[in-house]
């Protein structure tokens, strides 16, 4: 368990691949903070299974990611996760949608970082993991916020590295194809809508046409991309952009 005695905050981390991620870091000893929305229930469960404690500080508001993070006191891995999706043309796209996404996917992995900084370096040593997407290296029609936001923090992880590069903090992205989550369960009727396509159609043609594995990724993989990036061994990767995308930015 060789990260007993770390304390791992990991946002949007009650769904999907932080919920994976979170596991994946207590299961090697980390003491977790998660973080995100979800009914008291499916939450109390989740702190009990991971010995956790659990802030559902609201990312899109910078005043309550300065309450949560004051809250979680210094912290050795940040794993920047939450994020939200927005399938629509650029002409009909919202606004307030936009707004909505680049203040999640983006601008809360900014105000996370300088929050956690200090304490890393003090400690000399640190992990700031940040789900980018393979959407922050390519991009897909209708998801304009989301490619924007995605190839947003591919840069400013790279930014960070660089910055703390004789710290001992790393700074990496994970960057995933699809993985079969809420999120991508969500944004299906929007790009049928959009596409014009069937459910069948969307999964098949849209989604897994991009990866020439044909597989939808899993949560529990991009954990253990995680875990390794937070192994001794890899305190010389920084400023990378990791995909596990089934091949899909291969090509
Ligand atoms: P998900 O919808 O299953 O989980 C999102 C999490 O974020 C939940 O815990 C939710 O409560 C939390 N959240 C949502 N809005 C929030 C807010 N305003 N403040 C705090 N927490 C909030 O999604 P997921 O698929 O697990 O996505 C996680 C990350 O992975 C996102 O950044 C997403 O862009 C990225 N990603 C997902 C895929 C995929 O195929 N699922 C692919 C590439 C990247």
């Amino acid at each position: 368990m060789f990260l007993s005695g770390k304390r791992a905050l990991v946002t949007g981390s009650t769904s999907g691949i932080g919920l994976a991620v979170a596991r994946a870091l207590h299961a090697e000893g980390a003491d977790i903070i998660l973080n995100g929305f979800g009914e008291a229930d499916d939450i109390a469960k989740l702190t009990a299974e991971l010995s956790a404690s659990h802030s559902g500080a609201d990312l899109t508001d910078a005043g309550a990611i300065a309450g949560m993070m004051e809250e979680a006191g210094p912290v050795d891995i940040l794993v920047n996760n939450a994020g939200m999706q927005h399938v629509a043309p650029v002409e009909d796209f919202p606004p307030e949608q936009w707004d909505k996404i680049i203040a999640l996917n983006l601008t809360a992995a900014f105000h996370t970082t300088r929050h956690a900084v200090p304490a890393m370096k003090e400690a000399g040593w640190g992990r700031i993991i940040n789900t980018a997407s393979a959407h922050s290296l390519t991009a897909s029609p209708f998801k304009s916020a989301y490619n924007a936001s995605k190839h947003g923090i591919a840069g400013f992880t790279k930014t960070i590295a660089l910055e703390l590069a004789q710290t001992g903090v790393t700074a990496n992205c994970i960057s995933p194809g699809y993985v079969w989550t809420p999120l991508i369960e969500g944004q299906i009727p929007d790009t049928m809508k959009a596409r014009g396509l069937t459910r069948e159609e969307v999964i098949n043609d849209v989604l897994l046409a991009k990866q020439p594995t044909k597989k939808f990724v899993q949560p529990e993989e991009v954990g253990a991309l995680a875990v390794f990036l937070c192994r001794p061994e890899t305190g010389n990767v920084t400023g990378a952009n990791w995909s596990i995308d089934g091949g899909w930015t291969a090509e």
